[in-house]
């Protein structure tokens, strides 16, 4: 049997971050497999769309290298993809239904659901009573056909029968079991002629013959219908996974209220792509006990559904943080330059070298959670000082230290040697020679050059800064000094 699996997402303006787990666990089950990936645009709710968002859906899934082998921009021999375009499709379906008794026109106006709802009966309770309503079977079959003859809205609705017991296998779950009592007549065709989701969802899996329908969990209760309409349509069932649901850190569903649910935010927030689909990839699965940081070929190889685990993940931002500063230090400095380069000039509106910009990123890259710190982090690299770290200053300029620094300014105006190496060992000398701990002078040091209490290695900020830059802002703080402010 060809492996064949489909991302069918109904096109809401945005990609949801659970959305991109269901599209990458089907992506690496089905290169795992040798199998095939469709994308499907499931857009038959006309109340919900929302303008450009199959492209913006196409791009996050573009961004995140998950490279589907059929879909709208795709071609292959089962589309079109975009359900939209398959309407006479759908309805030839239901009203095979109809036909083989399987499913029923009504032609109830949304008032008279509404009442039906409020007085519920002993059989359906708030689920459609056909038996009172005004559908095929309270109508003679003339009735019926007048009503359609006539232009009259209907819908057409499966038969869902009593006290049946629906029994299926998900491949994380085990065998579900679900009693028809409790499924609703479920609309297949809408007034406006649009199939629901979930006869449109079936009759495609069928059609592109899906092998593998891997989901999220909020769909588990749509399968049981689904199940019935296989049986209805007399077709076999695909193979059923059903994702662990993303859970907020304080384990409620994960939605917009607490924070971003949509990848273009993270995406446009600055965390790089293959840390972040490393993240996703370990919200529901890990292959192995401690390992944290994988290839996407490690991630296809070890790919295991059945490993899939049942309970919610939790999306945990700051995990992902730690994932995007393990692939920050992985960075080549050329892979980032570019971006960089369009950061800082952004930031401080003038030119920079790319060899230069590859040397910050190396020397500023072990203190980073995302590239677009940079600037904010070492601005001192990038113009002058604009303010000293006044706390700093207190407590590490203290009496003596400015005669202190005059004497090693001189023996730094006489360096012809600025390298970092050269710096250490001269300044370890002087250190010494006047009795002192070499961080004692660097804390001064630091102060003069940066202006901030922390930083990369000071040397090597020195050695990048370049001999008269450094010697320019150490004469300009001793000159000036800015420790003097409030005396
Ligand atoms: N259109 C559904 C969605 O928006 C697809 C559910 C399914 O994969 O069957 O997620």
């Amino acid at each position: 049997m060809e492996i064949r699996v489909r991302f069918a997402p109904s096109p809401t303006g945005y990609l949801h971050v659970g959305g991109l787990r269901t599209a990458l666990y089907n992506y690496l089950f089905a290169r795992k497999m040798g199998g095939k990936m469709i994308l499907r645009i499931e857009d038959t709710d006309r109340t919900r769309l929302v303008e450009n968002a199959v492209t913006n859906l196409i791009n996050s899934l573009n961004w995140a290298s998950i490279d589907y082998d059929e879909g709208p921009d795709k071609q292959g021999d089962y589309g079109p993809y975009i359900q939209s375009e398959r309407l006479d499709i759908y309805k030839n379906h239901a009203l095979e239904l109809v036909e083989k008794g399987f499913a029923y026109y009504a032609f109830d106006t949304a008032e008279e659901i509404e009442n039906m709802r409020r007085n519920s009966s002993e059989t359906f309770g708030t689920k459609y009573n056909r038996e009172t309503m005004k559908n095929q079977f309270t109508l003679s079959k003339n009735e019926t056909q007048e009503l359609i003859d006539s232009g009259a809205d209907y819908v057409i609705r499966l038969f869902v029968p009593f006290n049946e017991e629906i029994i299926f296998n998900d491949t994380i779950r085990g065998e579900v079991r679900v009693n028809t009592n409790d499924i609703d007549d479920q609309i297949l065709l809408k007034s406006d002629g649009f199939p629901t989701y979930h006869l449109a969802n079936v009759v495609d899996d069928h059609l592109m013959k899906i092998s593998h329908v891997i989901r999220g969990e909020e769909w588990l209760p749509s399968t049981p219908k689904h199940i019935l309409l296989y049986k209805c349509f007399n077709w076999d069932l695909p193979e059923f996974a059903h994702l662990p649901l993303l859970l907020n850190k304080d384990k409620s569903k994960l939605s917009k209220r607490q924070g971003s649910v949509a990848v273009e935010d993270f995406r446009e927030k600055g965390y790089l792509k293959n840390a972040f689909v490393n993240f996703i990839a370990l919200l529901g699965w890990n292959p192995s006990g401690d390992q944290e940081i994988y290839s996407i070929d490690e991630l296809i190889e070890s790919f295991n559904l059945n490993k899939v685990n049942k309970g919610g993940a939790v999306f945990d931002v700051q995990k992902l943080d730690w994932m995007n500063k393990q692939y920050i230090k992985m960075l080549n400095p050329s892979d980032v330059r570019n971006d960089l380069k369009e950061i800082l000039e952004n930031s401080f509106h003038k030119h920079f070298e790319n060899q230069y910009i590859e040397k910050i990123f190396e020397l500023f890259k072990e203190r980073i959670t995302f590239i677009t710190e940079i600037p904010e982090i070492c601005p001192y690299m990038f113009e002058d000082i604009k303010h000293y770290d006044e706390e700093y200053m207190q407590k590490r300029w203290i009496d003596g230290t400015s005669e202190i620094m005059s004497a090693l300014l001189q023996e730094y105006q006489l360096l012809d040697d600025f390298s970092h190496n050269e710096l250490s060992a001269k300044t370890k000398e002087f250190a010494q020679s006047i009795g002192k701990k070499l961080g004692d002078i660097i804390h001064p040091i630091r102060l003069m050059i940066t202006g901030k209490s922390t930083g990369a290695g000071m040397f090597e900020t020195m050695e990048l800064l370049g001999k008269q830059e450094c010697i320019k802002r150490m004469k300009f703080f001793l000159e000036t000094k800015p420790y003097m402010k409030n005396e």
